[in-house]
């Protein structure tokens, strides 16, 4: 490739599903993803739409890297295309668009090439078979070193009779998923590790959009864990938009259980509490479920029994995307989408403060209920306080 300056990108999304109603909802939810992903990058652009394709144009000097990753980043781009737009004419104009194309994007024309012409303006008067046999007959003539293959062409043309002509040849793959805001939002619960941040992610790359609970406990943990889990809410919101951050102050309910509950059951009914505060905010904010980083048998509080004691305080449904996953698969995807180095800075957590050195693996519902109890006539009034005292920070990434 040369270092030809594209001031156009065609975006291809992946139609399945989409028809109808939902079509307009998943351009309008993509668009205004694009949208955010724009407003971080160098320069200034405008986002339009035609007929099943979105187009994004430069309209001044712009940071053509920085565009592509953050275009990578919204969900529901299949492809992005940096393309050239001309305007529609009889075929010998259209075979120079191609020829100007090649020379002015390739230093080298010795490749092996197809023309691949699609035609949603059904009005031009040739089918697309004849305007791939006229244009490849003209790219034999301008560079005759050129051939035909195709079967695996290495540069595949493609040409799109629009209401004007689109020419390109290089697909930039994006990250597949639909866009954020096409399938609600849900409750993230986002803790300073390695997990939480992927598995937002992973139920974000379905189109749903994130608010986020993070429970610190001042001054078990310090407000440098409270800046790296602000931080990572900031990685994760450069694929979602904005992430409303509800940072509860956990403390008064976790030593309450300390002092009251027994010792090798408190990360069970810590988390349990989590989950209830969790849901409050999930149904505050209209999120229709919670979202965590579990994985089954990663710890003690993720063994099934575990699970099910946690899930049973819950009314929403409780995703969990990285359930079946081990912990090296999910390490591979942190560093993929660039949280992992954040989660690994080595500040404190609030469940690893409290933890017994030998914590139930098969808690039991009913003895985990009775200890509960235990907490009557202070629980409440510590839920509320906790509830009412929680801090909302906005994190976006976006100046
Ligand atoms: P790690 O990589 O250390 O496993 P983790 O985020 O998975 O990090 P766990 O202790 O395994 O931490 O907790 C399981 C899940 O519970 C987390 O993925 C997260 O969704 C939630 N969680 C744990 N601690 C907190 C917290 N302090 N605030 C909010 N959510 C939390
Ligand atoms: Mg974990």
């Amino acid at each position: 490739m040369s270092d030809f300056t594209f001031h156009k990108f065609l975006i291809k999304y992946a139609e399945i599903g989409v028809k109808g109603k939902n079509r307009h909802l998943f351009e309008s939810a993509l668009m205004q993803q694009i949208k955010y992903a724009l407003k971080k990058t160098e320069g200034s652009f405008s986002v339009s739409r035609e007929q099943g394709r979105i187009f994004v144009d430069a309209e001044s000097d712009y940071d053509y890297d920085g565009l592509i990753e953050n275009l990578q980043r919204v969900f529901g781009i299949s492809g992005i295309c940096p393309v050239v737009q001309a305007p529609i004419g009889p075929i010998e104009q259209l075979c120079g668009y191609v020829t100007d194309f090649l020379a002015q994007v390739y230093e080298r024309h010795d490749q092996t090439f197809k023309v691949q012409t699609r035609r949603p303006k059904k009005d031009y008067p040739m089918d697309s078979m004849e305007v791939n046999r006229e244009i490849g007959g003209a790219v034999l003539d301008a560079f005759p070193e050129m051939k035909v293959d195709v079967h695996k062409p290495e540069i595949l043309i493609s040409v799109e009779l629009r209401e004007q002509v689109y020419i390109y040849s290089h697909v930039i793959p994006g990250p597949g998923g639909m866009p954020v805001g096409t399938n609600g939002k849900g409750m993230l619960l986002l803790s300073g590790g390695i997990d939480s941040p992927v598995a937002g992610w992973m139920v974000a790359k379905r189109g749903v959009k994130l608010d986020a609970v993070y429970f610190h406990a001042p001054p078990y943990t310090s407000d440098r864990a409270k800046e790296k889990v602000v931080e990572l809410a900031r990685l994760v919101s450069r694929y979602t938009g904005p992430i409303y951050l509800h940072v509860v102050n956990f403390t008064d309910i976790q030593l309450a259980i300390y002092e009251k509950c027994p010792h090798d059951e408190l990360t069970i009914i810590m988390r349990r509490y989590m989950m209830r505060i969790a849901e409050h905010f999930a149904r505050e904010t209209e999120c229709l479920g919670l979202i965590t980083g579990e994985s089954i048998g990663q710890v003690a509080s993720q063994t099934m029994h575990s699970l099910a004691v946690t899930n049973e305080v819950c009314t929403m449904p409780v995703f969990r995307p990285l359930i079946g996953m081990d912990k090296q698969e999910i390490i591979d995807l942190s560093e993929k989408i660039g949280t992992y180095e954040t989660s690994i800075l080595p500040y404190e957590d609030c469940c690893t403060i409290f933890v017994a050195k030998h914590p139930v693996t098969k808690p039991n519902l009913n003895i985990i209920k009775h200890s509960e109890t235990k907490l009557d006539g202070v629980i409440d009034d510590l839920m509320k306080a906790a509830v009412e005292s929680t801090e909302v920070i906005i994190v976006s990434d976006t100046k």
